[in-house]
């Protein structure tokens, strides 16, 4: 049985009564001047606060993702929303989550930020994982199951059949990133959000979009779900620059999947140039901007790459990834320049 969002929340932030900033209590348009926030009336346009709550954003934003504004949280980068659902969700040191295990490092750094128990579950070796064993992991206190789907560093799609059973199994709420969705041929989880109350989808800027230096992350779930991380959020936690440059991207939806196609492309042409290296052991499959490579030893070619200022993720550390390199497509000429420094390699 699926527990209620009362008894998922912490009882001080279901409690909460959330800051309410000047543009919070008066935020119609008709107004032309300003004397209740104690900005500076120079320096147009910076002068001004922004919208906490990103309604123009939102709304550019709910045509494209087909998902309506009350379903949206905009935060600084997904990395926001990440550290607010354990700030939301999460009682420090009574609470814990589960994880698969390898995945993106920023879900065990921000339970230990909030001293909550990160308890990881190991993939199997196709980097597939299974509903069943992260269930067994949870107990009485686990709030928050977190996966990716395709996942970081690995690079593939997770199983279609085993998110949906995690999500229909879990009494708390699951996490989902879709940070590369947008390189892969799965559909995104965002068509589903209507019906699974205890879903949150994560997705960025970051990535396919081209806009990691705005610092925007999405997460999409129920509008109750969506009012908690709006409470809990800083109350500007999306800057006048951000939300400006965002909503210029989404009038060009047509150059992100030009983009997106020519990164796939480009993928699997340094994927088979990698192939034929000395150096590689396997390459695997891959539904992202990047792929999982095994070489014969990771830590000497990364610093060899180095050495040619040729800069790699040296994954060689991570479960499941010894003697990995995870290598991010770039421009045609930059992935030469990594295939010809690699057949420099000496073996
Ligand atoms: C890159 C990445 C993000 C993006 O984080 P931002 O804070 O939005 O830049 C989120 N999740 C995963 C798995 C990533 O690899």
């Amino acid at each position: 049985m699926l527990k209620t969002l009362q008894e998922l929340t912490r009882p001080n932030i279901w409690r909460l009564k959330p800051y309410s900033s000047a543009r919070d209590e008066y935020n119609g348009a008709a107004a032309s001047v300003f004397l209740d926030a104690n900005e500076n009336p120079y320096n147009l346009p910076h002068n001004r606060y922004p919208d906490p709550m990103q309604r123009d954003l939102k709304k550019a934003l709910s045509k494209i993702k087909k998902v309506n504004p009350e379903n949206i949280f905009l935060g600084n980068g997904s990395d926001e929303a990440i550290d607010l659902v354990f700030r939301a969700f999460c009682e420090p040191r009574v609470d814990n989550v589960v994880a698969i295990d390898p995945t993106y490092g920023m879900y065990q750094v921000c339970a230990e930020i909030n001293d909550v128990e990160y308890r990881k579950v190991l993939l199997d070796e196709n980097f597939q994982f299974s509903a069943d064993r992260l269930l067994e992991a949870a107990d009485g206190h686990t709030k928050l199951i977190f996966i990716c789907s395709p996942n970081n560093p690995t690079g593939n799609d997770l199983l279609r059949g085993e998110i949906e059973k995690l999500v229909r199994g879990f009494d708390g709420l699951v996490i989902l990133d879709e940070a590369y969705n947008d390189f892969s041929e799965a559909p995104s989880f965002l068509e589903e959000l209507g019906r699974y109350p205890n879903l949150i989808v994560l997705q960025t800027f970051s990535k396919a979009w081209g806009c990691a230096a705005i610092r925007l992350g999405m997460a999409f779930a129920s509008a109750e779900i969506i009012g908690i991380l709006s409470k809990i959020k800083y109350p500007y936690n999306v800057n006048e620059l951000t939300q400006k440059q965002a909503l210029e991207m989404l009038h060009r939806y047509y150059e992100i999947e030009r983009w997106i196609k020519t990164l796939k492309e480009a993928r699997e042409e340094l994927e088979a140039e990698f192939m034929q290296l000395p150096c590689c052991v396997r390459i695997f499959p891959s539904d992202a901007n990047f792929f999982l490579a095994r070489v014969t030893d990771a830590v000497a070619i990364y610093n060899f790459l180095v050495g040619k200022g040729i800069i790699v993720r040296n994954r060689n550390s991570v479960s499941l990834c010894g003697n990995c390199l995870r290598v991010t497509v770039g421009t045609r000429v930059e992935n030469e320049k990594l295939i010809e420094a690699l057949k420099s390699f000496p073996q």
